[in-house]
């Protein structure tokens, strides 16, 4: 099934009201038939949405409950009230620096959807894992134990070896990753699996975007670093706007 791309944005834990101009330049040239939404830092919901009315604006994180004593922690209702339409969950930095397990990480795509959220469930094996030949059965049972009663609209797989490093799998590997991942979301969900999108994310540059995005069930990007300029940004969008 062919689908409309789909790239978005992680800006982690960068960006201040300074920021702004970079994603209003973003917004003003997103080109037609591609979807687009930047994660943004929680501090900057709110004024993005305002600055870029239409504009899809996604957080990177939400809390499983919607209210109470967790100091420090961020409702899904929450960043809905302040302006964002879409949310990560699971990212590798949440899971590996904040302890979060598949339970967790579905558990709060539970969360994010109740609030209307639209939500990007993320899986990806270690190097070791890579190299010791189990990435796709890896990575298959990790997503099994992540998915929601409703599909999410997006699964980004991200090697993790590959974020952040300028390292990325072969356009091979990459393919039997998402043809495998596609199986378990059609296995999961009948016909709406096939409609999930199946973002890719690690070091993805303006150079290798294309060739990315040529790959069969690659749907769209999640790209961090890359995501935090327009000038590094818009020739990915405008990739998978043309792929
Ligand atoms: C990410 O943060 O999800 C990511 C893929 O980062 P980068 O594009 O910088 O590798």
């Amino acid at each position: 099934m062919e689908h409309r791309k789909l790239v978005a944005g992680n800006w982690k834990m960068h960006g201040t009201a300074q920021s702004i101009a970079e994603i209003v330049q973003i917004a003003a040239a997103v080109p037609r038939g591609v979807d687009v939404v930047l994660c943004l830092p929680a501090t900057l919901i709110e004024r993005a949405a305002r600055a870029v009315p239409g504009f899809t604006i996604g957080a990177q994180d939400v809390h499983i409950e919607a209210a109470g004593a967790f100091t420090g922690d961020v409702a899904a209702h929450q960043l809905h009230d302040a302006g964002a339409s879409f949310t990560i969950v699971g990212h590798s930095e949440r899971r590996d620096g904040h302890g979060e397990a598949d339970a967790v990480v579905a558990a709060k795509a539970i969360a994010a959807m109740a609030a209307g959220l639209e939500v990007i469930i993320c899986v990806g094996e270690t190097r070791d894992v890579r190299e010791a030949g189990r990435a796709v059965v890896t990575v298959s049972a990790q997503l099994d134990a992540s998915l929601t009663p409703i599909p999410p609209t997006a699964v980004a797989y991200e090697p993790i070896w590959a974020i952040g490093t300028g390292l990325v799998p072969s356009l091979q590997d990459i393919g039997d990753m998402h043809a495998a991942l596609r199986e378990r979301l059609v296995a999961a969900y009948g016909e709406a699996g096939a409609r999930v999108r199946l973002l890719y994310g690690g070091s993805v540059k303006p150079g290798n975007a294309a060739e990315i995005f040529a790959i069969p069930n690659v749907d769209g990007a999640l790209v961090g670093g890359a995501s935090l300029t327009a000038a590094d940004f818009l020739p990915i969008v405008e990739a998978a706007a043309a792929a």
